[in-house]
């Protein structure tokens, strides 16, 4: 299969230059092409051009005419929590009258509640919901997606949410990325020991046999997960061949950055509440700060300092961080929006944000997040002829068209 997608008004590179991904000024920096065709084959981009050369133009089998359109690389989703059963709609019109934490929770809400859900849906039920948001998420761009367990919290349950992950990536057009999030929260019914022994001897050990997740992760927050508990997993999930990402400072500071960058994780998520010393250990250390915008949109809580970030050379990742509590949102581009909006930044770093950071911190940005020779053909055309439309003309999805792997996916 050759396919040739000719002469788009612009396309939006995002090229790395041999680099990982893009820090500081570098973040703004979108390698913009003006009418431009790009050959793909073989799942992967071929050549980049104004004119496809002769001895190309035989292997073209599909002709996408991109006059008056933009492209850019399949947008992804580096933090979600996709796979999940039950509501939370009325714990969120409680939330929104001024209902407490303690009344919610009294009504049966919070992620308990969640976790209930996971519990009692067939695997089957939950596989067909998860399903039907990432066909939702993929209307809006998205063709990469990192998916958390979590919801589960003892082995048969995490162990099924991972199943769920790793089949829909084997049967959708879109590569899905496991994380294991067992260390999410603590289960009613165990003690803090137990629980985190079953982790470590456990779930770890079971989950890497039978190579269910490539990242590991957990929670850093007060009466959640302590940073020294954190070390002790991450260490396991290293030993058993899992990459850390780490949830932290989302409502205190309490070392995860440390702990994280101590790990060596590829990305550090939330990041609401930052100390100048939290900061100053980013820095340089290589960690992406993935921060999540709809997170504080939608639970009234400070948004990360990104602008500050940035500023420190620290590569900025944006993403949604689907869920059903905290962010029920699967739409990539209003977290884009709220990047610009909220997060106070420029077009060129959120879209950054959400292709090579956000391919960077899932270790995937040697092969795909940008729009460069021998990279894997993730595109999405957008309907208009000026990147700078996808976020000026906020709400609306423009996307036109979607090829993943060198192939145009048709979602309906
Ligand atoms: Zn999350």
């Amino acid at each position: 299969m050759g396919l040739l997608i000719e002469n788009a008004s612009q396309v939006v590179t995002c090229h790395t230059r041999g680099r990982k991904f893009k820090a500081g000024k570098f973040q703004s920096e979108l390698g913009l092409l003006k009418n431009t065709s790009i050959y793909a084959e073989g799942g992967k981009i071929k050549w980049l051009g104004s004119k496809l050369p002769k001895i190309l133009m035989n292997s073209v089998t599909h002709v996408i005419d991109a006059k008056g359109k933009c492209v850019l690389p399949g947008l992804i989703d580096s933090h979600t929590h996709i796979v999940f059963a039950g509501s939370r709609a009325d714990e969120f019109s409680m939330r929104i009258k001024g209902r407490t934490y303690e009344e919610i929770a009294k009504a049966g809400g919070g992620i308990v509640s969640t976790v209930k859900a996971v519990h009692s849906t067939t695997k089957a039920k939950i596989k067909e919901l998860a399903r039907k948001r990432i066909i939702s998420s993929m209307s809006f761009g998205v063709t990469t997606i990192e998916a958390k367990s979590g919801y589960g919290l003892d082995t048969k349950n995490e162990l099924k949410m991972l199943e769920i992950i790793n089949e829909l990536n084997s049967e959708m057009p879109v590569d899905l990325y496991a994380t294991f999030l067992g260390a999410h929260s603590f289960p009613k019914n165990y003690s803090r020991k137990e629980y985190i022994d079953e982790i470590l001897y456990e779930m770890i050990p079971l989950i890497a046999k039978k190579d269910l997740a490539t990242f590991i992760d957990a929670f850093c927050e007060k009466n959640y997960f302590s940073p020294v508990e954190i070390i002790r997993i991450f260490m396991q999930g290293m030993k058993f061949g899992l990459v850390p990402k780490l949830h932290t400072n989302q409502f205190n500071s309490i070392g995860g950055i440390e702990a994280a960058v101590r790990c060596g994780a590829l990305s550090v998520d939330h990041l609401e509440i930052m100390k100048q010393s939290d900061i100053n250990s980013l820095a340089n250390s290589g960690v992406i700060a993935v921060v999540l915008p709809a997170v504080s949109y939608f639970l009234d809580i400070p948004y990360a300092p990104a602008r500050k970030m940035i500023e420190k050379n620290i590569p900025v990742a944006i993403a949604t961080d689907f869920n059903p509590g905290s962010a029920m949102s699967e739409n990539i581009q209003l977290a884009m929006s709220m990047g610009v909006h909220l997060l106070k930044m420029n077009c060129e770093e959120v879209i950054n944000a959400v292709t090579i950071n956000a391919a960077a911190s899932l270790g995937i940005s040697h092969y795909t997040g940008s729009i460069e020779k021998g990279k894997q053909a993730d595109m999405v055309m957008f309907d208009t002829p000026n990147y700078k439309d996808i976020l000026y003309h906020f709400g609306v999805n423009q996307l036109w068209c979607t090829i993943k792997n060198g192939y145009e996916i048709k979602l309906k």
